[in-house]
């Protein structure tokens, strides 16, 4: 039995404790939803009054070229990039993931038709965000050119789906649901000998797990910046196109930021060179000068002690459920083997959604996904030993009292 003394031992040796301080947590709340929206940096708002006051108020439009507003995107990709093993100007931070999804997925097809247009299938998985499904279904619609989804209902099945029929593999690399994280090495490799290109959400995985994209030989990558990176609610997603296929073609949304003389004002579109054709169009800069609050916060660490550190807490959390609440129908549902585990816990039990909402309320504040599953992140700059050890003896009074029961734990709400 792990005790919370011993917890509060392992906070105490916790190289990485301090950078909580960095971050504006409530009192009271355990907070284990950074997979969901990252906790706000204590800097943002000090960035987000300067942004207002002075960039907009005093600077005015003269701003787009003294703030730097104009480059924004392409300065916050160089900084995200080391997080996700990309190269230097491969990387814009702007527009949502599903939009980037869009631009990437249209030009992945688009170099796919000029080298095997035979090539007529998307391959993803039925457990996959469903955005990203969506966004491939109503591009297939638009483009009318006999393009089909198939999917498959787990990761051992993802072999045998890949054959000479693909145009492009579709993949979220850590599941939103299970925590499951698949092998992007192994996998990219794979889909690259059957004359597929790779597509990587890294959505659950950008500053919660070690991704490197260039040493797996991904083709694309896309990825939200408000969970594990911190960036504030609907903070702009990011883009990365690997160097070989960068300028082969344009990407769909062909807007003018994107352009190669964005102020010649010319009539017909001409693409840049390298990542900024994925620009589009104006972005919200109050959001998306946040984004560098939560990117100074992960300079001050690497990917290696977070990983340490988050492995350290899931394992924990798995231990700890499967002593206390042994009793109770918990059926966890993410990888126990680290190397398939990314950075948050899934149980289901027959209630979740009303055991989650009585969590809540007791200040422990995880999320629910349907089919049953409740789901916990840990986000390692953050998240202590000993939240760990608190919020599982609350789970476990929660379930030894049925408190779920209570008539308020059943309302729905629209987001859950
Ligand atoms: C959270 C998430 C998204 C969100 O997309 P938005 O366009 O930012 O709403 C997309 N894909 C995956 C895998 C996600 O987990």
């Amino acid at each position: 039995m792990t005790t919370r003394n011993a917890c509060l031992a392992l906070d105490a040796e916790d190289s990485l404790a301090p950078l909580r301080a960095q971050f504006a947590l409530p009192a009271g709340v355990i907070y284990l939803d950074g997979n969901s929206l990252g906790a706000r940096p204590v800097a943002a708002l000090e960035r987000a009054q300067a942004v207002i006051a002075q960039e907009w108020g005093d600077g005015l439009i003269r701003s787009w070229n003294s703030a730097g507003w104009r480059d924004l995107p392409q300065r916050l990709g160089n900084r995200l990039a080391s997080l996700i093993g990309a190269g230097d100007d491969e990387v814009v931070v702007t527009d949502t993931t599903s939009i980037n999804l869009f631009k990437v997925l249209g030009a992945a097809l688009k170099v796919q038709d000029g080298r095997a247009p035979q090539r007529k299938v998307i391959v993803s998985e039925s457990s996959n965000f469903p955005t990203d499904l969506y966004i491939a279904q109503g591009l297939m619609d638009l483009l009318q050119q006999g393009y089909s989804l198939r999917l498959v209902d787990s990761p051992e099945a993802l072999a045998q789906a890949i054959d000479q029929d693909v145009a492009v593999v579709l993949l979220t690399h850590v599941n939103y649901k299970t925590g499951y994280m698949h092998d992007m090495a192994a996998l990219t490799a794979l889909i690259h000998e059957c004359g597929a290109l790779a597509i990587w959400d890294l959505a659950h995985s950008a500053g919660a797990v070690p991704v490197d994209l260039r040493q797996a030989d991904a083709d694309y990558a896309i990825g939200c910046t408000y969970k594990y990176l911190n960036g504030g609610p609907g903070s702009q997603a990011f883009a990365w196109v690997s160097p070989k296929l960068c300028d082969l073609v344009a990407q769909p949304l062909s807007g003018w930021f994107g352009h190669v003389r964005q102020f010649d004002m010319e009539s017909g579109y001409e693409p840049s060179k390298g990542i900024a054709r994925y620009l589009c169009g104006t972005q919200p800069i109050t959001s998306l000068a946040m984004v560098e609050c939560g990117l100074d916060i992960f300079a001050q660490t690497d990917m290696l002690s977070l990983r340490r550190k988050s492995l350290a807490l899931t394992d924990l959390f798995i231990q700890l459920v499967e002593e206390r609440c042994a009793a109770h129908d918990l059926t966890l549902i993410t990888p126990r083997e680290h190397a398939k585990r990314g950075s948050h816990v899934s149980f289901e039990h027959p209630q979740g959604y009303a055991v989650i909402q009585a969590l809540i309320a007791r200040g422990v504040i995880g999320d629910y996904r349907e089919p049953r599953i409740m789901r916990f992140g840990f986000t390692p700059l953050y998240t202590s030993f000993t939240e760990v050890f608190d919020a599982v003896q609350i789970l476990g009074e929660i379930l030894d009292e049925k408190t779920w029961a209570q008539a308020q734990f059943q309302v729905r709400h629209s987001v859950t």
